[in-house]
């Protein structure tokens, strides 16, 4: 166990989701030949993420992603893999903004539309934190609006 380890007053539900992601990851790697790819860091913690996506017209037909880092943004990446993978870029889109706005401490977003990703509000108690789930997050919406721009 590491120092920098999950917050040790998440709710037990919330911890269970985090770090059944964590210790299992889903779509872990990198794709033979992504359509884009971004790198992140969050330097307060010392995270790092590479998201890899395949589009296919306006479909995210495939995406992975690799990386190191704390549970909370490890997990946080393996949630948006799950979540995303097969969406439309709209629906990715506006499921990053929700998902980015409940984290900043918008009461507008429906956390029932979050599904697992709700166990990650529970890391807004802990202001530090909250960059470590938004990481991948970021990395996402920023890929997905310059495909859209070109
Ligand atoms: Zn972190």
């Amino acid at each position: 166990m590491s120092a920098r380890e999950e917050p040790s007053d998440l709710n037990d539900l919330y911890r269970e989701i985090i770090l059944d992601h964590y210790r299992s990851p889903r779509r872990r790697g990198r794709l033979p030949a992504p359509t884009i790819s971004r790198e992140g860091l969050n330097p307060l913690c010392g995270d790092e993420i590479t998201l890899d996506i395949l589009v296919e017209g306006s479909k995210i037909k495939d995406l992975a992603f690799q990386g190191a880092g704390c549970s909370i943004s490890q997990s946080a990446a393996s949630m948006l893999a799950d979540a995303v993978a097969g969406k439309s870029i709209p629906e990715a889109l506006a499921l990053a903004r929700a998902f980015t706005a409940a984290m900043q401490g918008s009461e507008e977003v429906g956390l029932e539309e979050l599904g697992d990703l709700e166990a990650l509000t529970g890391v807004r108690k802990f202001p530090v934190r909250v960059k470590c789930a938004t990481l991948s997050w970021r990395l996402l919406q920023q890929a997905l609006e310059s495909l859209s721009d070109n």
